[in-house]
This record gives structure tokens, C-alpha cells and sequence, in this order.
């Protein structure tokens, strides 16, 4: 963790940002105790998390917006003390990285130790709840997020349209009305799924840093158009 703190060098000091600038709280998705998913060789969604999530930040605050991370030591309470935690946000992003259901998975041995993997679904994915109360900036910010994930040549996966309905479809955008933290959410709210990490070479490119510093730059380029964007 100190390693990776270190290693993406996050401002933590006073920021230049207007103290009016749109302030969106950067959720680090699971926690210490239940790091979610485990990877094709044996890596926590919660550190792929971590290192996207400081990303995102840095690119917010480099457009002059500014970003304060959710859950950063892995420790918080529950899923409603997340949108809880910055209660002043005009926008709520949850970081996550996506897998897939436990059918779908075979083995393989990596490194001397037995793995589950599945190379079926890549790309990445996102929610907004329509019991959020602004759905329609939560979708637009999926929206323009999406825009400029795919015309940075990110491709969105379909694998979550087996279950969610889109509320974009070209963007990957979909309704998961039930997830607490954007229904508990004050303010517009989405959850981004930032590709499979149970699929071998998509985890690798989900690692690579100038790969996470391209895809936080497409987030933080979304979140400003949708955020600076008269209501
Ligand atoms: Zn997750």
C-alpha cells in the first residue's frame, strides 16, 4: 500500500483548484477484510482498485476539479458510510473492476499456484441507479465517460447486459437500481467497472500504469464535460 501511495504520487497538499471547482469523491470499491474479486493470478480487485482510483484523482485534479478518495486505507465501516464520507460532493464515483459468475470459470496454474480465470468477457462497464435523486447527471456522466473511453480506444464489454438494462447501450451505461452506494448517494453517482480482471490478458493490461493513467484521464475528461454542463 505504501509502495503504491508512493508510487503514483497523489497531490495531497493544498490543491490549485478553485474552491468552487466540482468536488467528486473517489470511491475505492471493497475494503481490506473483503477486497471483492481475486484476479487470474491471485491479485485482489481492491489493489486494482486503489491504483486506478489515485489515478483518477491526479487527472481531476490536474483539470483543475477537485477529488477527495473514498475508503483509502480499506478500512471504512459500511457501504453507506462511502457517499457518507464526503457529504459535500457534487459527484459520487465508485471504482471497481469487474468479474464473472462462478459457471463461467476454469484453471489454470500460474506461478506454481492453481488460479481461476475466464477469457470469455473484457472491457469495461457502468451502473446509475434511478433511485439516486439525479439520474439524469449520473447518466449523463456515464455517458461522456463512456465517449471518451471508446474514443481512446477503450471497448466496452456486453457482459453485464445479460442481467442490467442499459440505460446507454452504446456507452455501456446500465441500471442497477438496488446498489447502496449510489441510492444512498446526495448527489449524482456512478459505479465504474474498469474491465475483468478474471480474464489473463485484459489483467494485464488493467496493471500496466500508462494504461490506468490513460483511462483516469478518460474518466476525469467525461466527469468535467458532464460536470460543467448547465443542469
Ligand atoms: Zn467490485
Amino acid at each position: 500500500m505504501a509502495a503504491l501511495l508512493t508510487s503514483v504520487r497523489v497531490v495531497t497538499t493544498a490543491s490549485a483548484a478553485d474552491a468552487r471547482a466540482p468536488l467528486i469523491a473517489v470511491d475505492i470499491g471493497h475494503t481490506v477484510s473483503a477486497p471483492g474479486a481475486i484476479s487470474a493470478r491471485g491479485r485482489t480487485e481492491r489493489e486494482f482498485n486503489l491504483e486506478l482510483a489515485l489515478r483518477v484523482v491526479q487527472a481531476l485534479r490536474d483539470r483543475g476539479l477537485r477529488a477527495r478518495l473514498v475508503n483509502a486505507d480499506g478500512m471504512i465501516a459500511s457501504l453507506e458510510a462511502r457517499p457518507a464520507a464526503v457529504p459535500d460532493a457534487d459527484f459520487f464515483l465508485s471504482i471497481h473492476h469487474d468479474s464473472v459468475s462462478e459457471w463461467e470459470l476454469e484453471t489454470w496454474v500460474w506461478q506454481g499456484h492453481e488460479q481461476t480465470f475466464s477469457d470469455r468477457w473484457q472491457g469495461h462497464s457502468m451502473f446509475v441507479s434511478r433511485r439516486n435523486p439525479d439520474l439524469a447527471r449520473s447518466l449523463l456522466c456515464g455517458s461522456t465517460i463512456g465517449a471518451r473511453m471508446q474514443r481512446m480506444g477503450f471497448v466496452p464489454t456486453e457482459k453485464n447486459a445479460r442481467r442490467r438494462d442499459y440505460a446507454d447501450s452504446l456507452h455501456a451505461v446500465h441500471f442497477f437500481d438496488n446498489l447502496i452506494v449510489l441510492y444512498r448517494a446526495q448527489q449524482p453517482a456512478l459505479l465504474f467497472e474498469a474491465g475483468v480482471i478474471k480474464h489473463r490478458d485484459e489483467e494485464l493490461l488493467l496493471r500496466d500504469p500508462e494504461r490506468q493513467t490513460r483511462m483516469a484521464d478518460a474518466i476525469a475528461t467525461g466527469l468535467a464535460a458532464c460536470l460543467t454542463t448547465p443542469g
